[in-house]
């Protein structure tokens, strides 16, 4: 099997799994008893926020430990607009994943929010004009996306956020396809919040974690017991933690090397694909793209049938997001590129990281070529 659907999610690695393995067995406590099983878990999940505090560059106090992305951009999105008495204004992009889109949603109609939503240009970029524009002095939050898990266009969050911040709005960005690929370094990013999930790179699915800047107002979602400093209550997933952390270390350790390797690869595998497939266009960004990504349409063609084929063939890719997929909707981050519905039924993502080089992606631009052949005579028959 050829894995390009990286962007949905990722295995476990073997040394995250091995290193979750004491945690889920002799040492099972519950970081919040008073005996010493509870104690050792207590310094894992310390240890482990120590770890993911060293890559995000800020303290460990600052870290909370979360279910995942979803969780992470709710906790961050709403947890930062209702703590805040600033205003009721928020601002978005029109691309983001339905957790951002959909709590800004619900501000909107449960709290009175109002809620700008961005539009981006034919690359999936947000404009800074645009923003500068749609920043006022009620605006209470900004969030968007680091890095679209779609189209893989690269957002200038540090630009975007000394704009928020000049008018005294939060930053947050949703930072679930960055690890591996960007630098998490929040203080050059200069975020106030800043969101990941751990099975995108190689932790198990159900953990996050997110950094939030000491001082940063937040009403919890998760009301409980007070863990993670009363920022999310709910006992701790101690091993979720840990494997998260070293999990992390990993991806970043590789980031550089990964990066240089797979941009080059991702494009001669664009370069293939566009010269051999004459349907194909590229969607998003050429500059300011993840390297593990390559996202197309293929006019007169489906994206699904395109996947179903790939699939016969063993090679593992997806028609939009996990979430669209599935669902009969055009993504709508294809339409805010100004892609038509027609069109956007036929795109067609790969995502790809571990274990996928020039070779792999040699096979699938031949596969493509042919599925895509196989699937316009079949339709034309
Ligand atoms: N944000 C982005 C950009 C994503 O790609 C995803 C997952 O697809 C999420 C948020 C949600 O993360 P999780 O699956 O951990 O809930």
């Amino acid at each position: 099997m050829i894995y390009l659907d990286s962007a949905a999610t990722t295995a476990v690695r073997r040394e995250v799994l091995e290193a979750m393995w004491p945690h889920l067995t002799a040492e099972f406590g519950n970081p919040s008893s008073h005996n010493e099983l509870g104690a050792s878990a207590a310094d894992a999940l310390a240890d482990a926020r120590a770890r993911v505090a060293v890559i995000f560059g800020c303290r460990s106090s600052e870290v909370v430990f979360t279910s995942g992305g979803t969780e992470g951009a709710n906790l961050a999105v709403s947890g930062i607009a209702l703590a805040r008495p600033r205003g009721r204004h928020i601002v978005t992009s029109a691309i983001e994943h339905p957790a951002v889109l959909e709590s800004c949603d619900y501000l909107e109609r449960f709290h009175g929010f109002e809620i700008t939503r961005l539009g981006v240009d034919r690359d999936g970029l947000v404009g800074l004009d645009d923003l500068a524009a749609a920043l006022r002095p009620d605006s209470t939050l900004v969030s968007v996306m680091y890095a679209n898990n779609e189209i893989g266009t690269v957002q200038p969050i540090a630009a975007i956020a000394r704009a928020a911040r000049a008018v005294g709005a939060a930053m947050h960005t949703d930072a679930v396809q960055a690890p591996g690929s960007l630098r998490l370094n929040v203080r050059e990013l200069g975020v106030d919040a800043l969101s990941v999930s751990g099975h995108k790179f190689g932790a198990p699915k159900g953990v996050g974690a997110m950094f939030l800047a000491s001082g940063t107002p937040i009403e919890p979602l998760i009301h409980g017991g007070g863990q993670e400093r009363g920022r999310r209550s709910g006992t701790e997933n101690v091993a979720g933690a840990f494997g998260l952390a070293v999990a992390l270390e990993l991806a970043d350790q590789s980031r550089a090397a990964n990066a240089a390797r797979l941009s080059e690869a991702r494009d001669v595998f664009i370069r293939d694909i566009l010269a051999s497939v004459p349907s194909a266009r590229l969607t998003g960004s050429t500059l300011s793209r993840l390297p593990g990504s390559a996202s197309f349409i293929f006019a007169g063609t489906s994206g699904e049938s395109i996947v179903l084929e790939l699939e016969r063939r063993g090679i593992v890719c997806s028609s939009g997001s996990a979430c669209a997929a599935g669902s009969d909707e055009p993504s709508g981050v294809l339409l805010a590129l100004g892609i038509t519905a027609e069109l956007a039924q036929t795109a067609v993502r790969f995502s790809f990281g571990e274990g996928i080089g020039a070779a792999e992606l040699a096979v699938v631009t031949g596969e493509l070529q042919s599925a895509v052949a196989t699937i316009g005579s079949s339709r034309t028959n």
